[in-house]
């Protein structure tokens, strides 16, 4: 009986204990960190100082600060319609946030139609869309097909034809989209990485000047155990960075170096002061969003192996952005 506690506390009471510390991580602590609303000038919007206030922009202010992902048209590049909600969503929900005035556009390249359920995904992503306060969205006619890379050329004449009849606010373009292993190695998924790295290359030499500026950020492909991780690597990386916002991991390394008799020399910042890693975490809240998003908007696509996936994977509480093009 007492083996088979342990067996069960062991199997059991971890994943839960890691989730609980997840809340306090990314929900609790922030609430008690000093930090000023970073944008400088007060939000005209923001009158009764709500938002500035509590802890909504805390966790992730200084990384979408610091990569401009601010006062933008975000452009939200997929593959089929779910993948918003599986993979961005802790980005989505995250720069949808109306301090940060951006304005979100996601461009689905199909309607995921490799099932046959093509009409009813396509009706699934605009409810999606509405649960992630995304402006518009669009679905185009690609076909899916998880034997097929699709064009980069088609994606990239694609993206500058969409982005012309977009009802652009900015002309600040933030495009977001895979890396070049899509997360899952899904065909479909990786080609949109080349389409708009290539989109990136064209508008360099052809349409330049267009838009006030473009760049373009991937969502990084983990590895396996990172990727189903679920709260346990996230909630390291958490208090990695609460030690390193309180100076902690620094005087670590100062006291390291005083007793190896090694001389501290201060890391270069960036040239352009611009991160070219960063992560986007979730908290409770907006957890239950990203949830939410894929268990009832997209229900279609809810078989018994999915909430493997809701529950295991770590792109349900963050994201990892990579910079890969700034014109
Ligand atoms: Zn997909």
């Amino acid at each position: 009986m007492s083996k088979n506690r342990s067996l069960l506390s062991r199997i059991l009471l971890k994943p839960v204990f890691s989730f609980f510390f997840w809340i306090f991580l990314s929900s609790i602590v922030p609430v008690f960190l000093e930090t000023d609303f970073p944008l400088g000038n007060k939000p005209q919007y923001d009158q009764d100082r709500y938002l500035t206030s509590t802890s909504l922009y805390r966790l992730n202010s200084e990384s979408v600060l610091s990569s401009g992902l601010v006062n933008s048209d975000i452009v939200i590049v997929t593959a089929h319609p779910d993948d918003e909600s599986m993979f961005f969503t802790p980005s989505i929900i995250e720069l949808a946030k109306r301090n940060y005035n951006n304005t979100l556009h996601l461009l689905c390249l199909s309607n995921g139609n490799y099932d046959g359920l093509g009409s009813v995904r396509q009706q699934e992503i605009v409810k999606a869309a509405s649960f992630l306060q995304i402006d518009d969205v669009k679905v185009l006619d690609f076909e899916d097909d998880i034997h097929k890379k699709w064009n980069k050329n088609d994606i990239s004449n694609t993206l500058t034809e969409e982005l012309e009849h977009m009802d652009l606010k900015t002309h600040r373009i933030r495009l977001l989209t895979f890396d070049d292993r899509g997360v899952s190695g899904h065909p479909n998924h990786f080609s949109l990485f080349y389409g708009c790295k290539q989109f990136i290359k064209d508008y360099t030499s052809n349409h330049e000047g267009r838009y006030a500026s473009v760049r373009m950020f991937a969502l990084k492909s983990w590895s396996l155990p990172e990727k189903y991780s679920s709260f346990l690597w996230v909630n390291i990386q958490l208090i990695y960075k609460y030690l390193v916002q309180l100076g902690i991991t620094r005087r670590i390394e100062i006291l390291v170096n005083h007793f190896t008799n090694k001389n501290v020399i201060a890391l270069p910042e960036s040239l352009s002061g611009m991160k070219h890693s960063f992560i986007i975490y979730n908290n409770f809240n907006s957890w239950f969003v990203s949830l939410s998003t894929m268990t009832y908007a997209h229900y279609s696509q809810i078989v018994w192996f999915r909430w493997f996936w809701i529950f295991l994977s770590k792109y349900m509480n963050c994201n990892e952005l990579v910079l890969v093009a700034n014109v």
